[in-house]
């Protein structure tokens, strides 16, 4: 990245990074609605094929505006090189498939995302690439499961939706043992809290849906590593099989990223206070969240992280039935299974996200009938506390603590 903003902090980057300005000097990145582009002459035309004149050739390869949403990502990450993509599930599968061919294998975190787990345990193998899954915070498992034809592993941390921290550095350091690479799906800490890359990363992808967006609007997502990663590994692929990112996402997404330093800072400490006051609430049997003195790898979170996360898992008593009657008590906070967004919203990941599970792979993961996960947005935090109170209470059917916490 030669951008002058490189040297500059993240909200620094976060505002001005990768602008493209047009003659116009147009304030606001613009939004450069175009499938493709006019040449001077057949030879430019020709010359820009060849690879031998750097311009823009067709909205499927690059545009202006993802260019500028790419370069403000690579380098508020500190990578060479992004590439967008339409969704976060293209930039995961995209990572994973651009890495592998016929005959190798990939280990990865049980604990991931729904449709992650979908790629790596159902896709991959339908292409004759094996696939290991361990317990992400068993060190051993991992070093176990390498085989010579280990090409890639894969992880999120903190996981979905049990809030589980991994030592990336430590998963980092075994992957590259083996020969092979190290892919973060760091949508839970966003860019913000967490930087895989510094820790030893060799590809780092967003659902830019989530955090980056921050306002409920598109879908996104991006791949970031280092410009070689990138071009033997995804370059290619995506160009030819057509995941682009929408050029007006793009700008939608850009305008995020200018606020997304305020509003992860602004989510996460209102996460921690909901985090201590879901603690002292009735009904709630435990309370997991980084943050917290009390969550199994604080130490670790603290160690790798900028903070203690912007979302929570909490466990209400009387399972599906208690988790039910809180979540539908709530008068401010959503029902949906989106997160990272300006409004608060909850998901119960038994019947929704992680719903294709069965029971005893759930329960293997630690997502009980009775979890609920909570994004905490923008709101004021007083507000959301007095919601989530009294959705306690009314889960609790209003019976005093000692009681309800039986
Ligand atoms: C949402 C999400 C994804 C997928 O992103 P989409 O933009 O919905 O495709 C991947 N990983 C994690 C951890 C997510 O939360």
């Amino acid at each position: 990245m030669t951008d002058k903003f490189a040297a500059l902090r993240p909200a620094t980057r976060l505002v001005h990074g990768g602008t493209l300005r047009t003659p116009f000097g147009e304030t606001s990145e613009a939004l450069f609605l175009t499938q493709g582009f006019i040449y001077e002459t057949a030879e430019a035309a020709e010359a820009r094929f060849k690879g031998e004149d750097p311009g823009f050739i067709y909205a499927r390869f690059s545009n202006p505006t993802v260019r500028m949403f790419e370069e403000r990502m690579a380098l508020l990450e500190g990578a060479e090189d992004a590439r967008a993509t339409a969704s976060g599930m293209a930039a995961v599968t995209a990572a994973m498939m651009g890495q592998v061919k016929a005959g190798d294998h990939v280990v990865a975190a049980k604990a991931l995302f729904g449709s992650c787990r979908y790629v790596v345990e159902d896709l991959l193998p339908r292409f004759g690439v094996d696939c290991t899954l361990v317990d992400g915070d068993d060190l051993d498992a991992w070093r176990s499961a390498m085989r010579p034809t280990t090409k890639t592993l894969f992880l999120e941390s903190p996981t979905n939706p049990t809030l589980d921290v991994y030592d990336i550095a430590a998963v980092a350091e075994i992957a590259h043992a083996g020969g092979a690479t190290l892919v973060v799906d760091n949508v839970f800490a966003t860019p913000m809290l967490q930087s895989p890359l510094q820790l030893g990363a060799d590809c780092v992808i967003y659902s830019a849906t989530k955090h980056i967006d921050g306002q409920g609007r598109c879908l996104g997502g991006v791949i970031l590593g280092s410009r070689d990663f990138i071009d033997k590994n995804v370059h290619n692929l995506l160009r030819q099989t057509g995941p682009a990112l929408s050029p007006f996402n793009a700008w939608v997404l850009l305008k995020g990223l200018e606020t997304l330093s305020i509003r992860v800072a602004a989510q996460n400490a209102a996460a921690a206070r909901v985090a201590d006051a879901l603690a002292e609430m009735p009904g709630i049997a435990r309370v997991l969240y980084p943050g917290r003195a009390d969550h199994p790898q604080h130490a670790l979170a603290m160690r790798q992280m900028k903070g203690g996360s912007t979302l929570i898992a909490f466990e209400v008593a009387g399972g599906k039935a208690g988790a039910f009657r809180f979540a539908n008590a709530l008068g401010i906070v959503g029902i949906s299974n989106n997160l990272g967004d300006a409004k608060s919203l909850v998901t119960h990941p038994a019947t929704t996200t992680h719903q294709r599970l069965s029971r005893e792979v759930r329960e293997g993961l630690g997502i009980s009938e009775g979890m609920l996960r909570l994004s905490v947005g923008l709101e004021d935090v007083e507000d959301l506390i007095d919601d989530l109170r009294q959705a306690a209470e009314a889960a609790a059917g209003g019976a005093p603590l000692a009681k309800a916490a039986e």
